[in-house]
């Protein structure tokens, strides 16, 4: 591989936890401060950077790979918001071969392109598909390709345990070269219960939490728009959530090796705040300050 230009990050997540929204955001706000910035969709949804681009389509690479013997740039790219580079690898037809098939044709036809030495971009962003750290979907951490790893979580508990599968991939592949983990991104804080639990989780992992994002109507608004919170709403408080968390990425490059919780541990955890939460509902306990 040729030496890496820029730096290089992944996000990953469980389906449906707010990591395309999320990325989106944070390369939205990195171009806005004035960086050349690539996102890369690593999940088969291909959905990654559609509200960067007005909510328009895209040929995935794995479909213009089937396609095409010869792939230029141009055939699996466009620019999107604040000239962020937006390329979505794609999956398999549905119920053929691993669904993380896409994320390795991609990163080698984007090393074969030279991409990265062409481009020149500051910063990488590869939003991958977490639900299952196996094959494909780790080809980010696993072989040198992301420097670092961020993983968002809600507090829900298929959420966290998704997280909990990444730590242990990480724990893993971290020792001989893969990437590390710069934090947690909490998404969707709307219950009194929320932050304290994420909180909990990730330091029981030893891992820090790098920001809060609330769960929000500006959000829903933009996406109808097909746009990032940064380009529809830009003075909104979420837009400045956003900007929060992309200075801290480009600000503060502190990683970490995290300490799974076995399964046993995990189950016990998650009874512990089962039970503190059933205690507020039930009036036990009136308030959240206690946890
Ligand atoms: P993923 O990429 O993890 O599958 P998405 O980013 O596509 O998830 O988000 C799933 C849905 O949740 C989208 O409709 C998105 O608008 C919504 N969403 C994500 N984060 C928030 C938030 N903080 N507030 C409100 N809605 C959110
Ligand atoms: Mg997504």
């Amino acid at each position: 591989m040729s030496e890496k230009s820029g730096k290089h990050i992944a996000i990953y997540g469980k389906g449906g936890i707010g990591k395309s929204t999320t990325t989106s955001n944070i390369s939205a706000a990195l171009a806005e401060s004035g960086y050349r910035v690539i996102q890369i969709g690593c999940d088969p949804k291909s959905d990654s950077t559609t509200i960067l681009r007005g909510g328009n389509d895209l040929p995935t690479v794995l479909d213009t790979l089937r396609e095409q013997s010869k792939v230029k740039i141009e055939d699996i790219s466009a620019v999107g918001f604040g000239g962020v580079l937006c390329i979505e690898a794609g999956g398999p037809v549905p119920g053929v071969g691993c669904a993380g098939r896409g994320i390795n044709a991609a990163v080698e036809l984007l090393q074969e392109l030279h991409l990265f030495d062409e481009y020149k971009p500051d910063f990488v962003l590869y939003d991958v598909l977490g639900d299952v750290v196996c094959g494909g979907f780790a080809v980010p951490i696993r072989d040198g390709i992301a420097d670092r790893a961020f993983v968002v979580t809600s507090s829900d508990f298929m959420a966290i345990f998704a997280a909990n599968n990444l730590f242990k991939a990480i724990n893993k592949y971290a020792p001989s070269g893969g990437a590390r983990l710069g934090g947690v991104i909490a998404n969707s804080i709307q219950h009194p219960y929320s932050q304290p639990l994420i909180d909990d989780f990730a330091e029981l992992a030893g891992i820090p939490v790098i920001g809060y994002v609330p769960r929000s109507m500006t959000v829903a608004q933009s996406e109808l728009f097909g746009k990032t919170v940064i380009e529809a709403l830009p003075k909104s408080e979420q837009a400045e959530v956003y900007r929060k968390l992309a200075r801290h990425i480009d600000h503060n490059l502190e990683s970490v090796i995290p300490k799974p919780l076995n399964g046993p541990e995990l189950k016990r955890w998650a009874r512990s705040w089962g039970d503190r939460i059933l205690q507020v509902e039930t009036g036990v306990v009136q308030s959240m300050e206690s946890i």
